[in-house]
This record gives structure tokens, C-alpha cells and sequence, in this order.
């Protein structure tokens, strides 16, 4: 049924065009005929220019897509005359964008200390002054100038670790994942692993325990059950096959009621008795203590480590604030096997990643936490938070039909970890007369820096905490920015 009547109407609209088509396409064809060439176009004296401050191949691409774009729209008879001056902004615009870096700073006004989304620890001017210094010449990396001989790149964050977390050995990866997958494959590949039913985690869509497990050529072997699992049910599980006892730290999730896990000291103990490795993969790698801020469930490395588990993995970029990277820390005979693993070639890191985490490391031995953001985020206290919140809110409130007001809230650090974990904080709620808190914030989102907040029944929430001083006005600006009304109040120009 449907499908005839479809028939009928194409049919029908069809025989409608052929009768006026030779008319139109004659005038089509002329127009089409007129387009000039890309040489011809790219001689005009503005775009011509282009191509002294541009590389050639952005004008050229540029020209060709609008070129071709017109004759769609010649087709599609939404152009009655080539217009070359039209043609020409158009390509001027498209070069300026095709030109422009893709990847730009934002504003984060989320609360979320650590997003993913967007780019997790940002590092501080101080860390980009090191990477500077480092990036743009040559260095030591992997040079034993004792020896005049190859060295090992590892060795600059190394002695920064064992002196931090009481490591005999440590590895730098490119993330946590890499860590995870390398400690395995090393150390139980052929063999099976066991990990209680509670910790198969997923940790943001694509890394989920036992499919690193299954890619690093171990076999999962689930113990106990989701909600409890006892050691005597990890030594019931254990065959000859078993390989290595694996522990995961519930970084993104918490499972509460009637729930248990064998302490680490317990599986350390069994791992010891059967000649096993115990692993840690700790997800976030705090080495600053949390308990002070009342967050009980983040244990930092040094304490993980000394109940004498062989290995722990975390990231670099999480709770550390450093770069991207996986850090493996223990013992040095399990170290040593995991460097001689052929993929730890593959999964290294490049220079840039030392020099940061060489620098934030240090960072950490000096206890100077104002040289890295988010501790400093993490720490800043509600009553700054509020006086910076109260001095935007006077700005905002002389932008014309916006609502300011001061609520309670919570930050949170994010990046999987310190699950349901918040940090009492003071936002800005706005509300806006003609823009519902979507629209509003898709305002935010599109302005130069864009601005990212966060919206909550029909309101939009903005948390200073994880917004830079310098970025106050930004915010300022970007909400001033909102379109007025026709006849636009006056307060609007004052701004
Ligand atoms: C975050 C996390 C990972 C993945 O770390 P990346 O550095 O993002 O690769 C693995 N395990 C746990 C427990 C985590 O929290």
C-alpha cells in the first residue's frame, strides 16, 4: 500500500518537472557554464592574498568546495547569477576556519574536576615552561651520560617514585589501560587471573576488566559473588593454572548494604603462600591524601604499597594531575619483567610525557601544590569559592533579563574517582528570561572560549571551583553576549 502510493506521487512530481525541464535546464546550464575555474578564482587580488598568509592547499581546498558547492546550488535552482564577490567572502571564510585549530580551550564551569571529556588535569604554566625547555631541544631521555651510553627513559620519573611511594621500581606507560594490559600479559598470559565478580569494572565505555584481560591472553577467573567475596572463596577458585591475584579499585561506582572483600593484607598473604603476584590497579593514584577533605575511600599508593602487594597501576592524569600516562610501581624483579615485555616498547611514552610527569612529580616532593591545578582546585575552600561566586554574580546581575543566584552545591573529582565523593561548593544558578537553561547553555557552548556548564532542573549551574580566576570574565562576556531583544535595554551597552 504505502509503497504504491509513494510510486504515484514520484511519478506524478516527476512528470510535473519534465515538462519544465529544457526551460530550466538551459538557464542551468548557462549559469554552470559561467562558473570560473579554481586558478581564475584564486588570481582575484583578495584571495591571492589568502595564499601569502595561508598554505596554498587551504585556499585551494577551499575554492573547490565552494565551487562546488555553487554548482549544487545551480542545480538545486537556488542560484539565479554567479555572484564572485559572494563567492570570494565565502572562500575567504572557509580558508580563515580550515586554518584555525580545531582543538581549543574551554571554560569548565561543571564542577567536574576531572572530565575526561575535557582533557582531565590541566597542567600548570610552570609544568608547560619545563615541556617547553624539554620539547624544543635535545636532552638526556634515554642517554646515561656517566657511561656516555644508551640509557633508560624511566629513570627520571623512577627515583622521583621511589621516593614517593617507597617503590623499589616503577614504569611510565601511555595510560592507565596500557598498565593494566602490560602487567597481565606479562605476568599471566597462558594463565588465569583472579578477580572477585565485584570488581569487573567498566570505566568510561571501552575499558572493561575482563576484556583487557581477555586481549592480554589471560583467563578470567570470577571469584565470589557481586556483592561479597571472602578469601576463603579466592582459595577455592585457585588451580594450577592461576597465575596472579588482581584487586580493582571501585574508582567510578560503590557497592553498598551487605557487601565485603578481602582486605588486601589477606590476599596478599594468600598470593605469598601459593607463589602468586598480587596486582592493584588503582584507577587514580592519589598520593596526596584525601582524608582531610573527608573522603575515606581513596587509599593513597604508598599505604596500597606497603601491604606488600607486588604491583599497583594507576593514571597519570587522574587524581595525580599530571600527564596522560600509566604509572607501574612494586617490586624490582616484577618490574624487571614487565621492561623486557616487547609491548612495553609499544605502549611507551614520548618526552613530552616525562618532562610533565618528571615536573609534577617533583611538585609533589616539594609539597608545592600550587604548581599543580587540580590540587589546588581540590582545595580550595568553600568560602573562596563563594566570594568568587558573589563577585561574578554582581556582574551577571547587570546583564539584562538574567537571573543570578547563589545555591548550594557539590563538585565533584570525577574521572572515576572518589565515586559519590563531592565536594561542598557555591554556584551560580541563572535563569534567563526569553532562554530556557538548554538554550542557554548551547550559547555557552558556542562562544570563543567556549563556556561549559552544566544544567539541572531547567536551571544552569556554573561551579567556579574548576573555572581559572583569568576566566571569570570570560564567563561574564559570553552570557553578555546573549542576544538582546529588538529594542535592546540600555544596561546592555554598559557591559
Ligand atoms: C581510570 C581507570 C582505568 C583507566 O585508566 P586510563 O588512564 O584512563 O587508561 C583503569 N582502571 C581503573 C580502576 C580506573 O579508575
Amino acid at each position: 500500500m504505502v509503497r504504491q502510493k509513494t510510486k504515484r506521487k514520484t511519478r506524478s512530481r516527476g512528470s510535473k518537472t519534465d515538462a519544465k525541464r529544457p526551460a530550466r535546464r538551459s538557464t542551468e546550464l548557462a549559469l554552470l557554464r559561467k562558473i570560473p575555474g579554481v586558478d581564475e578564482v584564486l588570481r582575484r587580488p583578495a584571495l591571492s592574498k589568502l595564499q601569502s598568509r595561508f598554505p596554498r592547499i587551504f585556499a585551494v581546498e577551499a575554492t573547490r568546495e565552494a565551487l562546488g558547492d555553487l554548482r549544487e546550488k545551480i542545480g538545486r535552482k537556488k542560484v539565479r547569477a554567479i555572484d564572485l564577490d559572494v563567492l570570494e567572502t565565502e572562500i575567504l571564510a572557509a580558508a580563515e576556519k580550515a586554518a584555525e585549530p580545531s582543538l581549543v580551550p574551554v571554560v569548565n564551569a561543571t564542577g567536574v574536576i576531572l572530565h575526561t571529556n575535557l582533557g582531565r588535569a590541566p597542567l600548570s604554566q610552570q609544568a608547560l615552561e619545563k615541556l617547553a625547555a624539554d620539547g624544543c631541544q635535545y636532552g638526556n631521555l634515554e642517554y646515561d651520560r656517566e657511561r656516555g651510553a644508551r640509557g633508560k627513559r624511566d629513570v627520571h620519573t623512577d627515583r622521583l617514585l621511589s621516593r614517593l611511594l617507597g617503590s623499589e621500581s616503577s614504569l611510565v606507560v601511555n595510560n592507565n589501560a596500557a598498565a593494566v594490559f602490560l602487567t597481565l600479559n606479562t605476568l599471566a598470559e597462558g594463565g588465569e587471573v583472579l578477580v572477585s565478580r565485584g570488581e569487573l569494572i567498566e570505566i568510561g565505555g571501552s575499558f572493561r576488566i575482563p576484556d583487557i584481560m581477555a586481549k592480554s591472553g589471560a583467563t578470567l577467573c570470577e571469584v565470589g559473588t557481586t556483592n561479597r567475596t571472602r578469601i576463603a572463596d579466592f582459595e577455592r577458585a585457585l588451580s594450577e593454572r592461576a597465575r596472579l591475584l588482581l584487586r580493582v579499585h571501585p574508582s567510578n561506582f560503590r557497592v553498598v548494604g551487605f557487601t565485603e572483600r578481602p582486605t588486601l593484607e589477606e590476599l596478599v598473604a594468600l598470593g605469598r603462600r601459593k607463589g602468586l603476584p598480587v596486582v592493584e590497579d588503582l584507577g587514580s593514584g592519589c598520593l596526596r591524601d584525601l582524608r582531610p577533605l573527608g573522603i575515606s575511600d581513596e587509599p593513597t599508593v604508598s599505604e596500597t604499597l606497603r601491604t606488600g602487594v607486588d604491583v599497583v597501576t594507576f593514571s597519570g592524569d587522574k587524581l595525580l594531575g599530571g600527564p596522560q600516562a600509566g604509572i607501574i610501581a612494586g617490586g624490582r624483579a616484577t618490574l624487571d619483567r614487565i621492561r623486557k615485555n616487547p609491548l612495553f616498547r609499544a605502549l611507551r611514552v614520548d618526552k613530552m610525557t616525562i618532562s610533565v610527569l618528571e615536573f609534577t612529580l617533583s611538585a609533589y616532593l616539594r609539597e608545592d601544590y600550587s604548581a599543580i591545578p587540580i590540587q589546588r582546585m581540590i582545595h580550595t575552600s568553600l568560602e573562596e569559592i563563594e566570594i568568587r561566586a558573589r563577585r561574578v554574580a554582581r556582574r551577571l546581575k547587570r546583564i539584562p533579563g538574567l537571573e543570578v543566584e547563589l545555591v548550594d552545591g557539590n563538585s565533584v573529582i570525577g574521572g572515576g574517582s572518589t565515586p559519590g565523593r563531592d565536594l561542598p561548593s557555591k554556584l551560580l544558578a541563572l535563569n534567563h528570561d526569553r532562554l530556557s537553561a538548554r538554550e542557554m547553555a548551547e550559547h555557552l557552548r558556542q562562544q570563543t572560549p567556549p563556556v561549559v556548564a552544566r544544567v539541572e532542573s531547567d536551571q544552569l549551574l556554573l561551579d567556579l571551583r574548576t573555572v581559572f580566576e583569568d576566566q571569570e570574565d570570560k564567563i561574564t562576556a559570553a552570557l553578555a553576549r546573549i542576544p538582546g531583544k529588538k529594542n535592546a535595554p540600555r544596561g546592555m551597552k554598559k557591559l
